[in-house]
């Protein structure tokens, strides 16, 4: 069977499906093939924060920033209860060198817009108990916050379909259709999509499609292993992260030389509360291909450095451990936009550890481009062609 759409959408994560539910909002005919399951990639396998403060200032944040906007209406604008809560949120700080660069952190973010400050030991401990005597303090914003990704991405999907998408669970797009050099449709283990765009929305497996064009998507998986606890009362205020864990994001080639293993495997401090009880504990940053399964050592350097950060945590028993993998580019930021030499093809991939935050202005700057050729802002610093797309 051969279905034809205006847009067929590759990939039902949390990004394909918040692009599907506006593009079926904004009238277009739409149709979403997903390899398994929704959620099955990196948003059924991550934390849920919603966390504007670890963003780098500049687009990165800005765009955080308006997808922030968006979540504080989302719920009742989908019917959906996608659990967000905007709890504010701490970034713990160890040391003069974390300080220095939270310090130049902050002050750069403000300038963005967000309200963010570094607070005193003492006035973080008000906030959440069971810090580390040794902090020298903390970073707060009031405007972080987080979201179940689980239910995100169930919320967008059940809204596109209420839209008129038509979406396809163990449907694995297997090749592209072409004609005259244009992509012109969608080959899927149930039957092929004929489109006049073809959205790559496939998350870390976006470069293993993008071969099948000729293209070398600069999109790299990147492990993350994250351990979740016994359900308890409220413990965790909002979020909360390491200084540490902004270094290993940022600067991933400080970690090649780094003695201590827990750095080496990126390991930056992430923790929150979940609406059920459970506390989220992440998060490892390794490079090893789309190996999604937990190692004894990832997972005692994340307790060993959550145990250092928050000893209140010491006697906490876990139920289970999980792993994603998390598209990597190496400028942090996404691949959004319409590939140069390969017409009817349109990016949206490579969010990084950022994905669930900027899901919903993904959706809104997709629709914005495919259906009126300009995004609501500039986004040109998401332009794919900024990298080299295509083997020479
Ligand atoms: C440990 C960890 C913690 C994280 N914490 C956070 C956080 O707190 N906040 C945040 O904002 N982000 C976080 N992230 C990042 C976030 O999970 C991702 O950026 C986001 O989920 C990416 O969503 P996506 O829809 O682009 O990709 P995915 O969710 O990976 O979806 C891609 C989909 O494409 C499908 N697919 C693959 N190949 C094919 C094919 N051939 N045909 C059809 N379908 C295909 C896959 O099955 C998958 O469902 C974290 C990630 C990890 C691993």
């Amino acid at each position: 069977m051969t279905r034809t759409a205006d847009v067929a959408i590759v990939g039902g994560g949390v990004n394909g499906c918040s692009i599907a539910y506006r593009l079926a909002k904004a009238g277009k005919k739409v149709v979403l093939c997903e390899k398994g399951d929704f959620a099955a990639g990196a948003t059924g396998s991550c934390d849920q924060m919603v966390i504007l403060q670890s963003k780098n200032p500049g687009i990165h944040l800005k765009l955080a920033l308006d997808s922030a906007e968006l979540f504080q209406t989302l719920a009742q604008e989908l019917d959906y209860d996608i659990e967000y809560f905007r709890h504010g949120g701490m970034i713990t700080i160890e040391n003069e060198m974390e300080m220095d660069v939270m310090t130049d952190f902050v002050a750069k973010q403000k300038k963005i817009g967000l309200e963010v400050d570094i607070i005193s030991r003492e006035e973080a401990s008000k906030r959440q108990r069971g810090l580390g005597e040794h902090l020298l303090g903390c970073t707060y914003s009031a405007q972080d916050g987080h979201v179940n990704p689980f239910k995100l991405n169930m919320g967008f999907a059940q809204a596109a379909k209420k839209a008129g998408a038509e979406l396809l669970i163990d449907a694995e797009v297997t090749d592209f259709k072409m004609a005259g050099g244009k992509v012109v449709g969608i080959k899927t283990a149930k039957g092929d999509v004929d489109a006049e765009t073809v959205v790559l929305a496939a998350g870390a497996w976006s470069p293993l499609l993008g071969q099948k064009l000729g293209m070398k998507l600069p999109i790299k998986p990147r492990r993350g292993q994250i351990i979740v606890s016994q359900p308890c009362a409220p413990y965790i205020v909002g979020d909360i992260l390491s200084a540490q864990y902004i270094v290993a994001k940022y600067h991933p080639e400080t970690l090649l030389n780094a003695k201590s293993r827990g750095i080496q495997l990126g390991v930056g401090l992430a923790i929150s509360q979940t609406a059920r009880g459970g506390i989220l504990i992440g998060a490892t940053r390794e490079f090893v291909d789309y190996d999604v399964s937990n190692t004894r050592e990832g997972i005692r350097e994340i307790l060993k450095n959550a145990a250092r950060l928050m000893p209140g945590l010491k006697n906490l028993n876990i139920i289970r451990v999980m792993g994603g993998v998390r598209p990597y580019t190496p400028d942090g930021l996404p691949l959004v936009g319409c590939v140069k030499g390969m017409d009817g093809l349109f990016m949206a991939a490579g969010h990084e550890g950022d994905g669930i935050a900027l899901s919903a202005v993904t959706g809104k700057i997709v629709a914005g481009l495919i259906c009126e050729g300009k995004a609501y802002t500039d986004v040109s610093a998401l332009d794919p062609n900024r990298f080299e797309l295509f083997a020479k």
